[in-house]
């Protein structure tokens, strides 16, 4: 931490903050200019008392921190692209993948045509969903139990990667044998709790940015899981919320270049969520892909008029060739992009 006194602070002041310094258990180091003073304190702020509470004194001007809230996760700590493997399939550092598959598991057919109309037009990691956290309580919430029965026949039939949502803590021993990787959705995104346990487990998680979540609080959910022995994580941008309703959620490309620049790990986008209309997922896919992220996760289903959840989003699985149709000269050209070695 480093904390700036205020202009002209009197020898008193400065032994004042550094006496204080010393009390919180840190080494004070100051440093006089002609007009201001700054103190550089050494120490550990895992353990013990923040150095914020100095901003109370009347001495002090600002204290702000030197590293970052996220280390790991930076691209100071890692330069190259990380490339996360989800059985296998890498995702990153030049590896674009779409994701797909429906909102929710709704039925044995529903998902087995899903599965089966997908990986027909070169899916290769399907969103499986037995349980949907919902904001309404009144609203689908999953088949669980059933869901989980279907996820496991269609795996064996087709033995694809799937992609799970893990609520809550007691949803992770349900689908560790059957998810590849964990989904933490946007609700669960500073969940910092799910986020330790979820780590512990072993297996590749894409992290969603919070529906308010600024790009550090973004990464800083990411440092948790990493912190924690988890160090395949892929970020995912799936919109904020915003004043203006005429998509369902503010897509932030912006922010997925903000997270490239800051962090090594894959940052995909989810057209899906942030459209909230199927019409207009293939423009923001094409514009994340263009934006520079390293994949998508796009809902489809057999009959999305029919859906029970998420209807007015999702593509049709039987016309999911279309939408690849439109976005491979977007992937090609990210390809060759990343092919491209950076100058020195
Ligand atoms: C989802 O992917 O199913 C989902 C609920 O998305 P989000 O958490 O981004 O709202
Ligand atoms: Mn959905």
């Amino acid at each position: 931490m480093i904390i700036v006194l205020k202009r002209h602070s009197s020898d008193t002041d400065i032994a004042t903050v550094s006496d204080m310094v010393t009390s919180l258990r840190y080494q004070p180091r100051v440093i006089r200019g002609t007009e201001q003073t700054v103190v550089a304190c050494i120490g550990d702020e895992l353990s013990h008392q923040s150095l914020e509470v100095l901003r109370n004194l009347p001495a002090v001007e600002s204290v702000f921190p030197v590293q970052k809230k996220f280390k790991l996760v930076s691209r100071e700590y890692h330069p190259e692209d990380s490339a996360v493997k989800v059985r296998g399939i890498p995702i990153g550092g030049g590896n674009l993948e779409v994701i797909a598959g429906p909102c929710a598991i709704e039925s044995y057919d529903q998902f087995r045509t899903a599965v089966r109309d997908l990986k027909d037009c070169g899916v290769r990691i399907f969103r499986a969903m037995p349980f949907k956290p919902r904001t309404s309580p009144y609203d689908f919430q999953g088949l669980k139990q059933d869901g989980l029965q279907i996820m496991r026949d269609v795996k064996a039939e087709f033995d694809v990667a799937m992609v799970s949502e893990v609520p809550g803590p007691d949803k992770i021993e349900p689908l560790l044998e059957l998810a590849d990787m964990f989904q933490i959705g946007a609700r669960n995104a500073q969940n910092y709790d799910l986020l330790e346990q979820i780590a512990k487990v072993g297996k590749p998680v894409l992290l969603k940015r919070g529906l308010a979540s600024t790009v550090e609080e973004w990464l800083t959910a990411a440092e948790y899981l990493i912190v924690n022995n988890c160090p395949d994580v892929i970020l995912c941008e799936r919109g904020l919320r915003s004043f203006d309703t005429s998509t369902r959620n503010l897509l932030d490309l912006g922010a997925v270049a903000v997270a490239k620049q800051l962090s090594h790990l894959p940052v995909i986008v989810d057209p899906s969520h942030a459209a909230g209309a199927r019409l207009l997922v293939p423009a923001l896919a094409r514009a994340g892909i263009a934006v520079g992220a390293d994949g998508l996760i796009v809902e489809a289903h057999p009959n999305p008029i029919n859906a029970f959840s998420d209807a007015a989003q999702q593509l049709e699985t039987g016309r999911f060739r279309d939408f690849m149709d439109d976005i491979r000269p977007w992937i090609e050209l990210a390809r060759r992009e990343c092919a491209v070695p950076n100058p020195a």
